[in-house]
């Protein structure tokens, strides 16, 4: 088993590099091997080392061959091991009156004590276990014995490459123990050790390892914001005077919460270092005014500006709000979407190059077409959840990371100001964690004359009471969105197409006015069905997910989705926030699917329990894990191993002062911190 070249294979297998990587390879769980448990004293449940003599053999042919194996130990105590499948061949080497050592979980059975496939051995006279038996995380094919004798032997070869590198008085005060001793630990755990602890991973050893996983995390990201604080950017004044006029034009006052942000925005743009902020923001917040508010300060100082948003849908929207709020300003606008005209685009983009102040606004897939735009100021970033963690982490220095495209100035060395919106906010502690390189502002209130929205779960088999309910909503004169998950029936998945529903739907309800929108269609008819929606020229609209993010029609009140089971809490929630955004009372019904899975009736619940935008992140962290909120899981950057975001939370506190006092005094540790844990200074690749 332990052939010479066993190590490059375990490495190989498991995508590490070298033996010292290794040793960071820590266990899942652990056995005990290191005592025998008597069969007198057995418990149920208790996952014991025993051994006995074996007092009988005995095939028994219920519905399947069983094996049963009775063990006896002294005159009176027995145990039976039992096999509900086996060979043949293992019988040969077994005989009554022979000595043997089974290891597994005690449960009760009919005649008994029993272990169902147990562990077996011969060699009884092998000493036992000296600490606890690791259990290491393999991949198929790879036997965990084989990870395990390499993970021990490389710890034991290479413990000196993994001393301490805090300073001996910080550790005292933080009453951890020293990183070779706890990895030590948790490698090799003494008998008496606490194996729940270790199990949950809340001892001291685990707290340490995590910690410093955390500070080197901390560490990487820190550096990438220090090194933006390098780069130059264009000092924007406040644009006082424009910013009145606009809000002496609009139809609503901004929040307080609103205001404090655009304040906030607007300091940052004035430095000249590039901002890098992300404002966060539950759906329905009002960003798009904040975002409009910052752009003023390049507009009114001569500078384009561009604002992408994920789709077309959208782009289009912003801009109409943009034309309705600016152009009485004198602000010209320029829409950039897939489906501008050959001509109109190349127009369009000659426009660009003159470098002028226009707000610019596109999807990100035309801006990535290398749209020049000199002197642009600042990139407003909409929905940028949508762009997944990889765009973000990868920061690049020329151009402003999502809009890297841009060609942003002849003066190459001026960056512009960035601006992202996200619409799911994140948990405090996965900011601090994953946005360490950003300055984070939230809005916290929604504006003030809005209602609750009432979310209802409803099973499939009352889908008719909802039509009834669209009816008379639609009937009110309020608009109803239906989103169905799928637009062409699939065998596999059986989702009710949208093509059904919607042809379903116009024949019930007429003669209300029913629409069908996906994502299929082309832009234009996307957006003249938008247009009429927005127009009140539409009840019903039938949509895919393509009105996930961002589309606002206040006067929509009623939101249906189909088949809620198959979206995700976050999708739901977005969804959610199309209605309630007007001064009228709306409801959210989730039509669901019987039977629902664990966790899909986690993410119903969760949905009808909580409207705040935070608490739902919260519980969709609880639900999935950390990776697969941020996207990251298909981003490359990596995650965090033994941390956890939800849990470590005084951890993650603890690990950015220590990495702030590293960078600060100690650069030398700061290094070696990332050199160890590789993953982290691949982190660093990407700037
Ligand atoms: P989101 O944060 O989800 O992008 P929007 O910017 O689309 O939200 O704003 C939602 C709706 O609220 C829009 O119709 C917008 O005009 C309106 N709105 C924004 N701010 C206020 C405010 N302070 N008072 C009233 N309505 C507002
Ligand atoms: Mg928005």
């Amino acid at each position: 088993m332990n052939t010479p070249n066993g190590l490059s294979e375990v490495l190989q297998a498991l995508k590490l590099e070298s033996a010292q990587e290794l040793c960071l390879h820590l266990p899942l769980r652990y056995e005990d091997k290191t005592r025998l448990v008597p069969l007198a004293a057995l418990r149920e449940g208790d996952k014991v080392l025993v051994e006995g003599e074996v007092f009988s053999i005995e095939v028994a042919q219920q519905r399947r061959k069983q094996l049963k194996i009775l063990l006896r130990e002294g005159a009176t105590s027995f145990l039976i091991l039992r096999w509900l499948n086996f060979r043949a061949s293992w019988l040969s080497g077994i005989t009554k009156g022979q000595r043997l050592r089974a290891y597994g979980v005690v449960r009760r059975g009919h005649d008994g004590f029993e272990i169902v496939h147990p562990t077996l051995s011969t060699q009884i006279t092998k000493p036992l276990e000296l600490s606890l038996t690791p259990i290491y995380s393999t991949v198929e094919k790879m036997p965990e014995a084989r990870v395990r004798y390499w993970v021990l032997k490389s710890w034991s070869q290479y413990k000196a490459s993994w001393s301490e590198l805090l300073p001996a008085s910080w550790l005292e005060r933080l009453n951890m123990p020293a990183l070779p001793d706890a990895l030590g630990y948790l490698h090799q755990p003494p008998p008496d050790a606490l194996t729940d602890k270790l199990q949950d991973r809340t001892d001291s050893a685990w707290q340490r390892i995590k910690l410093d996983e955390l500070i080197a995390q901390h560490i990487a990201l820190k550096r990438l914001a220090l090194e933006r604080k390098t780069l130059q950017a264009i000092s924007l004044a406040h644009p006082q005077e424009l910013a009145g006029a606009l809000l002496a034009a609009l139809p609503f006052q901004l929040t307080a919460g609103q205001q404090s942000v655009v304040e906030t925005l607007w300091s940052d743009l004035a430095k000249d270092q590039p901002m890098h902020c992300l404002l966060q923001g539950d759906v329905g917040s009002g960003k798009t005014i904040v975002a409009i508010m910052a752009a003023l300060s390049a507009l009114a100082a001569g500078y384009p500006v561009a604002f992408m948003a994920p789709t077309d849908i959208l782009a289009t929207q912003i801009a109409e709000k943009a034309k309705c709020w600016l152009e009485p300003l004198g602000i010209k606008i320029i829409l950039l979407t897939g489906s501008l005209g050959v001509k109109a685009k190349r127009e369009a983009l000659q426009k660009a190059a003159l470098g002028e102040a226009i707000f610019w606004i596109g999807t990100h897939a035309l801006f990535q077409e290398k749209v020049h735009v000199p002197r642009l100021a600042l990139v407003i970033i909409d929905e940028q959840h949508r762009f997944g963690v990889q765009q973000r982490l990868a920061l690049k220095h020329k151009g402003g990371e999502v809009g890297e495209e841009i060609v942003a100035s002849e003066i190459s060395t001026l960056q512009p100001h960035t601006l992202m919106m996200s619409a799911t906010p994140i948990p405090r502690t996965l900011a601090m964690s994953y946005y360490a390189d950003l300055d984070v502002v939230t809005l916290t209130e929604r504006p003030a004359q809005r209602q609750p929205i009432t979310t209802c779960r409803v099973a499939m088999d009352r889908r008719h009471e909802v039509i009834d309910k669209v009816r008379r909503t639609a009937e009110a004169g309020q608009q109803i969105f239906w989103v169905c998950p799928l637009i062409e029936a699939s065998e596999v998945l059986d989702l009710q197409a949208a093509q059904d529903t919607y042809e379903e739907l116009a024949a019930v309800l007429a003669p209300l006015r029913v629409s069908l929108l996906h994502g299929r269609m082309s832009g234009a008819e996307k957006s003249s069905i938008m247009e009429r929606m927005r127009a009140g020229e539409v009840d019903i609209l039938i949509a895919t997910t393509v009105i996930e993010v961002g589309i606002d029609i206040p006067n929509a009140t009623l939101m249906v989705i189909e088949h809620a089971e198959r979206f995700g809490l976050a999708q739901l929630h977005q969804l959610r926030g199309r209605v309630g955004r007007g001064s009228l009372p709306s409801t959210c019904v989730l039509l669901y699917a019987n039977p629902l899975s664990q966790s899909a009736k986690a993410r119903l619940a969760a949905l009808h329990d909580h409207d705040d935008g935070f608490e739902i992140a919260r519980q969709d962290l609880k639900i999935r894990g950390p990776g697969e909120l941020l996207g990251a899981r298909q981003s490359g950057v990596p995650m965090l191993r033994y941390a956890d975001l939800t849990e470590d939370i005084e951890l993650i506190e603890i690990a950015s002062k220590i990495a702030n006092r590293l960078l600060k005094d100690h650069s030398d540790i700061a290094d070696k911190y990332l050199e160890r844990w590789v993953g982290w200074r691949s982190v660093l690749a990407y700037a």
